[in-house]
């Protein structure tokens, strides 16, 4: 493990050269360490848990290339796969019998989907089931929630979470307000709100996007009746309900958030995760909505390289591994050990802390519990967790670098990697 001050001269290096080449020097935002001081950590490879930087420093990674190694990087299996996929071509352009194999793999799995639709990223799902919703009630206005991250299409950019929270941005410029004004917010866990939202707008609202359980605000779970009174009112109002389980699916439960809780939605988002660590991302549903997607229907989407065997490989395998008996009960043990070892932590080094996991995800505000939306989680000693993140990364432990992200576990972490983390938390903290 490290100790003391990382050597990170390579970095810096790399860095300051990213930095005359792209914006920020970064090729997505939520890896700049702009919220939490200091410079990126640039790394060279990755395998199982961990992660190494170009420098040689080794770390327990929590970040997980933010949710897709859910089996661990490199996955000798995935790594083998997708090897093989790659002599036969990495793209066709013309179906491929792979897109089917994944596509029965995500019907059976995940309990809304019917049928099922391949792009490339969770924001191309997001921006293509928007579109749908419109297309099949014949109404423009949609309800999100404060904190919940879909993408960043223009109609989501309102009150979107992480990646904006942490760069003070409210909103971006460039997002002209029309493309805005049909987008109504609510406050999560806050069905009231909900309410007041379909009567103040009759007959208008096409439908409710959400993430089911909250990871773009740091960890927020749904509270007892919430999501089902979602369904109930989406039902009463004629509108959709979507569920954007870009993060959740395939991670919360290998039926995603919806298998878990018990609840079905219209239409469903995935990303992430069914990529296997490839450019994946994926929107289903109910049979009689998605026959309005072309060509079956009028509704137009598309893609140059979507279905390509070569993700459709590395997703496939992604999903048999994760399928095997046992995966699920581990992620659920290794990070409840995670999140209870951390809280204790700072209880012991009076630190006000809140925190929870489901299965392979948690998060741990520095702020008195609990956390129930985004104005609470903004709540949060924002200096302390700087300081906690910096601390953890000098002792070999790469943690997303902003409190409003959830953080990740996988199939190869083991009681190993959490005792030497909450050792290690235990050594920051202390000092914090
Ligand atoms: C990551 C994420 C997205 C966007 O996916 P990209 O692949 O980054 O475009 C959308 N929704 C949720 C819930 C996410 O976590």
């Amino acid at each position: 493990m490290i100790t003391g001050t990382l050597r990170t001269s390579k970095s810096e290096e790399i860095f300051a050269a990213a930095q005359q080449l792209m914006p920020g020097g970064v090729s997505s935002p939520v890896r700049a360490f702009k919220s939490v001081g200091g410079q990126p950590i640039v790394f060279d490879r990755v395998k199982g848990a961990y992660a190494w930087d170009v420098d040689g420093n080794q770390y327990i990674d929590y970040v997980g290339t933010w949710g897709p190694a859910i089996c661990g990087h490199a996955h000798p299996d995935v790594i083998r796969a997708i090897q093989e996929a790659a002599e036969k071509g990495t793209s066709f352009g013309a179906p491929c019998a792979l897109e089917n194999v994944l596509a029965e793999m995500v019907i059976d799995a995940v309990p809304s989907v019917e049928m099922v639709r391949f792009v490339n990223s969770g924001t191309e799902a997001c921006m293509a089931v928007l579109r749908l919703m419109r297309a099949f009630t014949g109404r423009e206005k949609v309800i999100k929630f404060e904190g919940c991250y879909h993408g960043h299409a223009d109609m989501f950019l309102v009150k979107a979470g992480s990646g904006v929270a942490t760069l003070g941005l409210p909103d971006s410029p460039g997002v002209p307000k029309s493309t805005t004004a049909s987008t109504l917010t609510a406050p999560y866990n806050d069905l009231d709100a909900v309410r007041q939202l379909f009567e103040e707008n009759p007959g208008e609202i096409a439908g409710l996007i959400l993430e089911p359980v909250v990871g773009n605000a740091g960890f927020i779970v749904p509270e007892a009746g919430f999501l089902a009174g979602l369904r109930e009112l989406t039902q009463e109002h004629g509108a959709l309900l979507v569920f954007d389980e870009v993060m959740t699916g395939f991670r919360i439960s290998y039926g995603g958030a919806q298998e878990k809780f018990g609840i079905t939605p219209d239409l469903t988002t995935l990303g992430k995760v069914i990529g296997g660590g490839l450019p994946v991302g994926a929107y289903g549903g109910r049979k009689d909505i998605m026959a309005m997607v072309a060509p079956a229907g009028p509704m137009y989407q598309a893609g140059t390289l979507s279905g390509n065997p070569l993700a459709m490989t590395a997703g496939i395998k992604t999903l048999e591994l994760l399928r095997r008996p046992g995966s699920y009960e581990h992620l659920d043990r290794v990070t409840s050990r995670l999140i209870a070892g951390l809280l204790d932590v700072a209880k012991e080094t009076g630190h006000a802390a809140s925190g929870g996991s489901i299965s392979g995800m948690f998060g741990l505000f520095f702020a008195e519990g609990p956390v129930h939306n985004y104005e609470d989680a903004k709540k949060s000693d924002l200096v302390k967790f700087s300081k906690f993140h910096r601390g953890m990364l000098e002792q070999g432990v790469y943690l997303a670098p902003s409190q409003f992200e959830a953080g990740f576990t996988s199939l190869a972490h083991t009681d190993e990697e959490v005792d030497r983390t909450i050792e290690a938390a235990k050594a920051v903290m202390s000092n914090l």
